[in-house]
């Protein structure tokens, strides 16, 4: 488990994640404006966090 944050890859798109989960599942993630996330920060193991894959939105 992962906890990382993510930003678009779109240089137009602000939207910013912060994501928990596997980090291949976390790798995979897309924006929804259909652009790929780039990790921007490793937020720390997250590992007495188990839970399913987890997308939270933090701005627009
Ligand atoms: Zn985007």
């Amino acid at each position: 488990m992962v906890h990382v944050l993510l930003s678009c890859h779109d240089s137009r798109c602000t939207s910013v994640y912060e994501a928990y989960g596997a980090l291949e599942d976390v790798a995979a993630l897309a924006c929804e404006c259909g652009c790929a996330l780039q990790i921007v920060r490793d937020l720390g193991d997250a590992r007495d966090a188990p839970r399913p894959l987890e997308l939270i939105r933090l701005a627009a």
